[in-house]
């Protein structure tokens, strides 16, 4: 049975070979676009014979494989929109495919859209998916650039305070940002959490007032009593927390 079809497909590619140039030449499209980083995109040609690539853009590259042509185009440097045809010639039969190609970048897309480094720093990198080449702005305390897709964001050992930024990347009108975060030193007073246990009610909320027998809420972490009835209704409880006084409730030390 293969070798049937073998022997079918050399004689159907003999009778191709031996026809003359082709009376149709109809590509299944007639016109490509392609984004402003180029790229190779196929298109399918129907004919009933050979045919050829008369004429052809000096910025696109064609390629014939297998009755198919691959069309190429490499990065719009040019500044403005491409445009031109391909002509495809049989005999006394030509058809036109009309490329184009977009001078802008119309997207920038990164993998993630923060970076978060330790204390001491260092490198790390995101994906980016865009069809123009990114500007990069980095906030301070941070350095960032980009080349083939790829953003490396690097930061120096945090000597202070943990810092946060932005890597701005930007192509046209198009504009993206992507967090960073590093860790710096950490208030030993709360630990970090720039919170500390309410001294008063030692966590509770609120505290007992052992002469007249009941409780109040505690004011210094935040609660209240309205004072309409003695009721615990009436009553809020403070939340047992106060900002750290050393760091001011951030957690950064010195
Ligand atoms: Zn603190
Ligand atoms: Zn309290």
């Amino acid at each position: 049975m293969k070798k049937f079809l073998s022997l079918l497909s050399f004689v159907a590619l003999m009778m191709l070979n031996a026809c003359d140039s082709a009376t149709v030449v109809t590509p299944s499209t007639d016109q490509v676009s392609f984004l402003i980083d180029g790229g190779e995109q196929v298109v399918d040609i129907s004919s009933d014979g050979r045919w050829s690539v008369g004429n052809c853009p000096d910025w696109v590259k064609t390629d014939v494989q297998d009755g198919r042509l691959v069309i190429k185009t490499g990065h719009n440097d040019s500044g403005a929109l491409r445009q031109g045809d391909i002509v495809l010639t049989g005999k006394n039969v030509s058809s036109i495919i009309h490329v184009t190609q977009a001078a802008k970048c119309t997207h920038i897309t990164p993998s993630s859209d923060k970076v978060e480094f330790g204390k001491d720093g260092g490198t790390q990198t995101v994906n980016i998916d865009t069809d123009g080449i990114p500007q990069v702005q980095a906030s301070e305390g941070f350095t960032a650039t980009y080349a083939n897709g790829v953003l490396t964001v690097t930061a120096a050992s945090n000597a202070v305070g943990a810092r946060r930024g932005e890597i701005k990347l930007t192509c046209e009108d198009q504009s993206v940002t992507i967090f960073a975060s590093q860790k710096g030193n950490v208030c030993k007073t709360c630990g970090g959490s720039g919170k500390l246990t309410c001294p008063q009610c030692h966590g509770k909320g609120w505290y007992p007032i052992e002469a007249a027998g009941g409780a109040a809420a505690c004011e210094r972490c935040g609660g209240r009593w309205n004072g309409f009835t003695d009721d615990s209704s009436d009553w809020r409880d403070g939340t047992g927390r106060i900002k750290c006084p050393d760091c001011g409730g951030t957690g950064f030390g010195d």
